[in-house]
């Protein structure tokens, strides 16, 4: 294991509202394509040692370096020079980050979550089992953005929530509590008893792990009146950053139907900016209350956004599906005004105008198919080369060191 410089990003679930596998046609298509290319370098490969007149004058066994073995075969493919196919869909919104001074940051507890903590259990396991430090290390930071079910759905399914030795620190506005605590009872101990079992078998009395909650909530317009109450055990100002160890986390309020925060990350001089679920509203009437809060709500992401070197966005449609001139994945669109998500057209122009060094484009549109993606991703290649900024869309399992 690599020692972490600064910031070690996951993506452990990048899929908006749903969790998706690819179905057996876009793994044919995925199939496909890595035939296309192995067929296409082993023939360059030939041809490029034919005689003059194009004939190959050797054996099989000198064309390949050896006998027809498995072993011979893989020595030959890791030669060649293919390209790695990209495979899209997954869970939904998780993403961890791993900090050098040994801090787990967990942003929202989507479907990723459930895989995302079984990574970390492992990892305080080995920690405790190497014995090289007496921290205490069992103690994970999870920032919430929203209360909306692809956002938490994970939580009750997660390994690090079954140990009474783990500590789970939730930070998030009060909705995002409330969603979890009004069906799992972790941080008010009751259960409203029309909700118990109804969507989880599991509850705080099933769940050994010590969790603690902050509120985030705007200490401007919204002061806390008490030191703590049934749901938050304590409170944190919206316009103050959060530090957990050397990393400094600050909260600003986006624009979605649920209120919804995103983080500005920094450590070590280095900005990651997390912004899941965020419309930049795009409605007919420009004093529209709601257009004015989404304008408002943009300009604090171009603020928080600015040069900063990573920036993971919501950016679920095109212009033309969110005008609902075109469907995704069906022929028929549907406007999407208020769906509460972003056009990767006006990412684009804002990560530019930001002068964000990368972007990943995230919260994906489950119906959309996996070769829609793949033509995306290539359009933003050609993005990336024009503007010599980096845009790509966001894919499960990348790790990124910051
Ligand atoms: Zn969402
Ligand atoms: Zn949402």
């Amino acid at each position: 294991m690599t020692a972490i410089e600064n910031l070690k990003i996951h993506f452990y679930g990048v899929q908006g509202s749903g969790s998706i596998y690819p179905s057996l046609k876009e793994r044919r298509a995925c199939q496909s394509i890595n035939e296309y290319e192995l067929l296409k370098q082993v023939f360059t490969d030939l041809q490029g040692r034919a005689g003059p007149d194009g004939r190959l004058n050797a054996t099989i066994e000198e064309l390949i370096g050896g006998p027809l073995t498995r072993t011979t075969l893989e020595a030959y493919r890791h030669r060649l020079d293919i390209p790695t196919t990209r495979i899209y869909g997954g869970w939904t919104t998780c993403i961890r980050i791993e900090t050098a001074d040994g801090y787990d940051i967990v942003l929202d507890c989507g479907s990723g979550f459930r895989v995302c903590a079984k990574d970390i259990v492992q990892k305080w396991n080995r920690l405790e089992a190497d014995q090289t430090s007496d921290r205490d290390h069992r103690h994970l930071h999870i920032f919430g953005s929203h209360s909306h079910y692809d956002h938490t759905e994970g939580f009750d399914q997660a390994a690090v929530c079954f140990d009474p030795r783990n500590h789970i620190h939730v930070y998030a506005n009060r909705q995002y509590l409330q969603a979890l605590d009004q069906i799992l009872g972790i941080f008010s101990h009751q259960i409203d008893f029309r909700l118990k079992g109804v969507q989880t078998p599991l509850s705080y009395e099933l769940m050994p792990a010590q969790f603690h909650s902050c509120e985030i909530r705007d200490f401007q317009t919204d002061p806390p009146t008490r030191e703590r109450d049934e749901l938050a055990n304590r409170y944190q100002d919206l316009n103050q950053g959060i530090p957990i160890g050397e990393t400094t986390l600050y909260p600003f309020e986006v624009f979605h139907p649920s209120p919804c925060l995103g983080y500005r990350i920094e450590r070590g001089g280095k900005v990651f900016v997390f912004c899941t679920d965020h419309e930049l509203r795009r409605g007919a009437e420009s004093d529209h209350p709601l257009q004015i809060a989404s304008l408002e709500a943009e300009e604090r992401l171009c603020q928080q956004s600015m040069d900063a070197d990573i920036l993971y966005r919501d950016g679920q449609f095109l212009q033309i599906e969110y005008d609902g001139d075109l469907g995704i994945g069906s022929p028929h669109g549907v406007s999407r005004l208020d769906w509460g998500h972003s056009c990767i057209e006006d990412v684009l122009d804002m990560a530019a105008r930001c002068n964000v060094k990368h972007t990943y484009i995230g919260h994906h549109d489950p119906n959309r198919d996996w070769s829609e993606r793949n033509w995306l991703d290539e359009t933003l290649q050609r993005k990336s080369e024009q503007t010599g900024l980096r845009f790509e869309l966001a894919r499960a399992e990348t790790v990124i060191d910051l």
